[in-house]
């Protein structure tokens, strides 16, 4: 085991790593250190998860009702794409998160998708396939009675900046050691490993593991040991965000909304004391003033005298995340941008194969190269299904729109993908055959496909089969379940009543 881990950066990246590290290693005796610069900050944006970010408060035992309240935060059970596709007539579409209920009625999803392929008109709307998109229409939260009994999937929305506080609390209270220190230099051994961080004051801080989580700024992985960055601005056009706040409502919706733009989309997030909203656009289309404009007259907020916050985004990741003895988590070792809120997920992820590869083989170079390519693939993977969105999209209604429908740099990944479901194949068992299902589902992709209405023109003379979707009985099944939930504003009341 590593004796002592040294992590640069106390942003969400840096704080899920000291967390899963110390609960992982602190019965080895191995230390760990988290340094942060407070001149310097955190990027204070990313406040919507996957249902990954669950399971890491699982493994750090931590409930709900402990750090909903304390974050502002909400849960989350899809993401609606609003505005995305109208040349297909569909005005949004929900992508939900997957449920254990969900087996009884996927069949008749997929079911119904291939048949819509083959020109049949049946009903194809994600929304009502699956427990989470019907709980999210009805304003519903994903806590439902003790009896109800199968596991609801969720995520959450969240203030990122309580949310790093929060584990700080944690990780401190288990033995992180936080240290306040500017990091102005980096000491390497002979080898190329690095050898110590040296703070502003002159301290050495050394360590046999060390790990950059300075953002954007990759302060260690590419300013000192020299990885280079590969950009993914061939087919993912956005490098520029503008965000606000807005006032919140009483009844915050279960799901982010990401409604196209003129040259980008926005997002909105609901939480208990605000809405997050942000507009990520790419600035070879529009600028940053004009984006702003665009926002505010979006929100409603163009007299409002609330500061909007400009920021760019490197979108890409690095050629290599784990070099000599130092791993990149977080924004400096890639950012997809933001359409499907899967940062915080590579991060846990990134932790997770790192501790099993390097219990496997401690520094070993065949346990280095495994973890890159594993890490490297999934950036890969998970960049495929953004690019779909864009590449599906029906706009045409701006140069921005119209240059991501035509843009043809396409993975060989994607192309299969796209090529089996237009060809009326099973697209599930492509997904297997590329054994991609931990990126995205086939659901997934079936959902994202739908939600584009990237189908054949109707049949003229169609076979009367009935609608599956009601045969199937769909509908009445997931309304009989949804009934035993509470609705969502009721889900955080409860959260509330059990902070002391
Ligand atoms: C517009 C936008 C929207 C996003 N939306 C989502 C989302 O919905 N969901 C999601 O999962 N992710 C999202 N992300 C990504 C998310 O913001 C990040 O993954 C997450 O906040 C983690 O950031 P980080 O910890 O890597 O970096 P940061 O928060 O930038 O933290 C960097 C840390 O490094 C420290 N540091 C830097 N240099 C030094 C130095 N020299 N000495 C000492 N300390 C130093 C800083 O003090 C800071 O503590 C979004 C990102 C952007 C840009």
């Amino acid at each position: 085991m590593p004796k002592k881990i040294v992590i640069l950066g106390g942003g969400t990246a840096g704080w899920i790593a000291a967390n899963l590290f110390i609960r992982k290693w602190s019965a080895e005796q191995a230390l760990v250190s988290l340094i942060e610069s407070p001149d310097i900050g955190i990027i204070g944006v990313g406040e919507g998860s996957t249902p990954f970010l669950e399971r890491f408060f699982k493994m750090i035992d931590v409930v709900d009702e402990q750090w909903m309240p304390r974050c502002n935060a909400t849960y989350k059970l899809s993401i609606r794409f609003s505005g995305w596709s109208p040349g297909s007539g569909i005005e949004d579409y929900s992508h939900p998160f997957l449920s254990q209920v969900d087996h009884f009625t996927e069949n008749a999803f997929v079911k119904n998708c291939r048949t819509r392929r083959l020109g049949v008109d049946v009903h194809t709307y994600p929304d009502d396939f699956f427990i989470n998109g019907v709980l999210a229409r009805d304003g519903k939260g994903p806590r439902a009675s003790e009896n109800f009994p199968f596991i609801i999937g969720y995520g959450y929305h969240f203030d990122a900046g309580l949310l790093g506080q929060y584990l700080a609390e944690v990780g401190v209270s288990r033995g992180v050691t936080h240290l306040q220190r500017k990091i102005v230099d980096v000491e390497r051994h002979e080898d190329g490993d690095i050898a110590a961080l040296v703070s502003d004051g002159g301290e050495r801080i050394e360590a046999d593991v060390f790990v950059d989580c300075t953002g954007f700024a990759s302060l260690l992985m590419q300013k000192s040991l020299g990885v280079k960055f590969e950009s993914f601005k061939s087919n993912l056009f956005n490098d520029s965000a503008v965000v606000m706040p807005t006032p919140a409502s009483d009844t915050p919706p279960a799901e982010t909304v990401s409604f196209a733009m003129s040259n980008g989309w926005c997002w909105k997030i609901p939480l208990t004391n605000r809405y997050g909203n942000g507009y990520v656009y790419s600035s070879d289309f529009i600028s940053a003033d004009d984006a702003e404009t665009e926002l505010r007259t979006f929100l409603g907020t163009l007299d409002s005298d609330e500061p909007a916050r400009h920021l760019k985004m490197n979108v890409g990741q690095l050629e290599k995340h784990w070099e000599k003895n130092c791993l990149a988590l977080g924004l400096s070792q890639g950012f997809i941008e933001p359409l499907e809120a899967t940062a915080l997920l590579l991060v846990q992820i990134a932790v997770e194969v790192f501790i099993a590869k390097y219990e496997q083989g401690d520094f070993s170079a065949k346990h280095r190269d495994e973890y890159n390519e594993k890490i490297h693939e999934r950036f890969e993977r998970v960049r495929d299904y953004i690019v779909a969105h864009y590449k599906l999209n029906t706009r045409g209604d701006s140069e921005y729109w119209k240059a991501n429908s035509d843009n043809m740099e396409l993975s060989d990944s994607l192309r299969h993908i796209l090529d089996v479901w237009y060809r009326r194949g099973d697209l599930t068992a492509e997904v297997q055959r590329q054994d991609i299902e931990s990126h995205f589902t086939s659901l997934s992709w079936h959902c994202l496909l739908s939600g584009y209405g990237a189908y054949p023109p109707l049949a003229p003379d169609q076979p009367n089969i009935g609608d599956l979707y009601k045969d199937n009985n769909v509908s009445k099944f997931l309304a009989g379940c949804a009934l035993n939930f509470d609705l969502h504003r009721q889900n955080l009341a409860k959260l509330q009543e059990k902070v002391t």
